[in-house]
């Protein structure tokens, strides 16, 4: 069994990390919050004194950070778990994060000899936990080979997106997507309140309907539908508002860069924005569904 090192024990990294376990790896755990370490430690993961201190002797590598700064300060400098890495060692950043900052990690792995991907995850907390993921990659085909089989321990979806980039490339565009639909079924789901509809009807009919996507039948944002979702649990991440804003922000810079014109992901960045303005940050992105109905 691979000995793995796991950086980031979030919303995502938790269940993750418990997946790998199942599994039967050895995995050395790190996250500046000390609590998330030990929570991890009663099923089989070895807690480590830094991120150095996590990679050294893996051979598999993951982040799953909130942001590319986070990122790039974890792996690169003198204090850098790159400094650390074997060149038989294989790098894998799960973090949603932007381009330019993962093609700056791929330059930095290659300079180094060591393998590298960039692989975000989509599927939120439920998908990590039954792991159903599904994983974008970006890197050399030759590394997604050697590292599939340990991300279908963690997704369903496991897609070679082609080179180093382009899985970070398509979570963007996906969770550009992500928002815009939230956001579309807060409304529907408001507007037919205010028309008198029965919304678990109203969920029977859209869920049907030409209206269907992800956020409503998975994540619905209106509470009494769907058991698991944020919406029944006081709106309680799951992924938080700030990090869909960080997402859509991320769109909105490559579509500067590509000239792509994305009117509707601009307003959903500035609903998004007030919203998070209020003091709603750390509520999930669902959360925006009090803000569409006018309430506080
Ligand atoms: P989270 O905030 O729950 O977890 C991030 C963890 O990283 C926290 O435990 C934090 O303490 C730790 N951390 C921060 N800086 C660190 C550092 N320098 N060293 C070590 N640990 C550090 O976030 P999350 O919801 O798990 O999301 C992680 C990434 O996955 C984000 O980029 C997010 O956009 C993406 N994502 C999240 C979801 C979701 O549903 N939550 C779904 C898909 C993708």
């Amino acid at each position: 069994m691979t000995t793995i090192c796991f950086i980031g024990l979030g919303h995502m990294g938790n269940p993750m990390v418990r997946n790998l376990l199942k599994a039967g790896h050895t995995v050395k755990v790190f996250d500046v919050v000390p609590e998330a370490m030990q929570a991890l430690k009663s099923e089989g993961a070895i807690p480590a004194t830094s991120p150095q201190d996590a990679a050294k002797e893996a051979s598999l590598i993951f982040t799953m950070l909130q942001t590319g700064e986070q990122v790039l300060k974890t792996c690169l400098g003198e204090q850098g778990i790159f400094t650390q890495l074997a060149s038989s060692a294989l790098y894998i950043d799960s973090s949603s994060i932007e381009i330019k900052a993962t093609q700056q990690l791929h330059q930095e792995a290659k300079q180094r000899k060591l393998g590298m991907l960039d692989a975000p995850v989509s599927g939120g907390v439920a998908g990590a936990e039954a792991a159903t993921l599904t994983i974008m990659v970006g890197g050399e085909e030759k590394d997604f080979e050697q590292a599939k089989p340990t991300l279908e321990l963690l997704g369903k979806k496991i897609v070679y997106a082609g080179p180093g980039g382009n899985g970070q490339a398509a979570k963007i565009c996906n969770n550009l997507i992500l928002g815009i639909s939230m956001i579309a079924v807060c409304e529907g789901f408001s507007l037919a309140e205010k028309l008198g509809l029965d919304l678990k009807k109203f969920f029977e009919i859209s869920s049907n309907a030409s209206g269907q996507c992800w956020s409503m039948t998975h994540y619905c944002p209106a509470p009494g539908i769907i058991d698991k979702a944020p919406s029944n649990q006081a709106y309680q991440p799951g992924f938080m508002a700030k990090m869909m804003l960080k997402d859509l922000r991320l769109a909105q810079h490559a579509a500067e860069q590509t000239q792509a014109l994305i009117p509707l992901g601009a307003e959903a960045a500035e609903l998004y924005s007030l919203f998070i303005s209020q003091g709603n940050g750390e509520l999930d992105f669902s959360a925006i569904m009090k803000f569409i109905k006018g309430l506080k």
